[in-house]
């Protein structure tokens, strides 16, 4: 039986860690080829064409997406998850750190989107999906820069949609609450107690855990796949119920 996405060509950016490998795993589990664009690809799988690429510079972009439609022939999938986080209140961050973050986490989406679109439009299964966070939607506290962003990522998300409608290209995001990622490790690994940090932020969410990063990858396999070939501009929630709360 073949997988969901045989064939199909998929670009991954952010692919070597946390959210982003859950994801290529599970498209190339359903039978894609894919190419993971990281500024670190060094974590990738090795089933994966790794490209070193920062989705903040387009000279380096055109380069892997260039490479990629080089070696595979074709780019039908891409997934734009590449992103950082920044903390604090709105007063928190100088202007570099506010045109840092939104270069990455939004000028860095069309800069791969625009090189790969070419592509995209003679695919028969052209999909894209944008790696978005409960913070697009929820007023989180002490993260007005990251959460600035990650609006900015679902309004691009219904533009990009809307715009190539015609042309076949859908485009969807998912919305992740707080997942079980390398970068969340990190953040729980100082504090004074990662354990009891752990333990409290688990509590913390809607269901009582952290999302995982399969659960994601999940819901971003069912948006790339023909089984939602009707679907667009829309996003999927995984964050354990957070959204039902508001
Ligand atoms: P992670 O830090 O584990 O992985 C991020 C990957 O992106 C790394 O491999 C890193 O090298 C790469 N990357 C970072 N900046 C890059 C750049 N400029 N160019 C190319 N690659 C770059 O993070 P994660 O938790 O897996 O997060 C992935 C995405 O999910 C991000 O967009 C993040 O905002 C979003 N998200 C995460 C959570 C969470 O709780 N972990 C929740 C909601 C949304």
């Amino acid at each position: 039986m073949s997988g969901q996405v045989e064939g199909l060509v998929a670009i991954v950016t952010g692919g070597a860690s946390g959210i982003g490998a859950a994801i290529a795993r599970r498209l190339h589990e359903e039978g894609a080829q894919v190419a993971v664009l990281d500024r670190d690809p060094s974590g990738a799988d090795e089933r994966f064409a790794a490209f070193t690429a920062d989705v903040s510079d387009r000279a380096s972009v055109d380069a892997a997406v260039a490479g990629v439609a080089e070696r595979f022939g074709r780019i039908d999938i891409v997934i734009n998850n590449a992103g950082i986080g920044a903390q604090g209140d709105v007063a928190a961050n100088d202007d570099d750190e506010w045109a840092r973050v939104l270069s990455i986490n939004v000028t860095g989406i069309a800069r791969v989107t625009s090189a790969a679109l070419p592509w995209l439009r003679r695919s028969p299964a052209a999909a894209v999906c944008n790696t978005a966070s409960i913070a697009s939607t929820t007023g989180l506290p002490q993260r007005a820069l990251y959460s600035a962003s990650k609006g900015a990522v679902s309004a691009l998300t219904r533009a990009m949609a809307a715009d190539h409608l015609r042309e076949g290209i859908r485009v969807n995001a998912v919305n992740p609450g707080t997942a079980d990622t390398p970068w969340v490790g990190r953040l729980l690994d100082s504090a004074a107690d990662p354990a009891a940090e752990r333990a409290a932020l688990n509590a913390r969410q809607p269901h009582g855990r952290l999302v995982s990063a399969d659960e994601v990858a999940g819901a971003v396999l069912y948006l790339v796949s023909p089984a939602s070939g009707s679907t667009t501009g829309t996003f999927i929630e995984v964050d354990g119920g957070m959204a039902a709360l508001r």
